[in-house]
């Protein structure tokens, strides 16, 4: 739930000025900085990452997507950047991906 505490549902320290949209349609708290550069919550990335982009990073525009980690704002390939490398993760990704695409083709 969001603006439980007051504060901004991105960065969890500035005061949350109201409730907008994220670059998906999911809406939560912002402080102002946050809104300013249009960051996303960090919970996105791995979002981003594993159901959009099914663990290819490169999928995703560079400079569109932004969050909040560790005290300064960064691109989503500069999050990318920090995660550590969960191979499985992405291999079963790809492999739920291919599923779904084959099962689309009508099988
Ligand atoms: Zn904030």
């Amino acid at each position: 739930m969001t603006m439980t505490n007051m504060k901004c549902d991105v960065c969890q320290v500035g005061d949350a000025i109201g409730v907008a949209s994220t670059s998906l349609p999911f809406s939560c708290a912002y402080c102002v900085t946050c809104a300013q550069h249009g960051a996303d919550p960090e919970w996105m990335m791995n979002y981003y990452l594993f159901d959009v982009a099914n663990g290819d990073p490169d999928m995703i525009k560079a400079g569109v997507i932004h969050t909040f980690k560790d005290g300064q704002y960064m691109s989503f390939h500069e999050w990318v950047k920090l995660q550590p490398v969960d191979v499985a993760a992405i291999e079963f990704q790809k492999s739920r991906y291919e599923k779904f695409m084959g099962a689309s083709d009508g099988e």
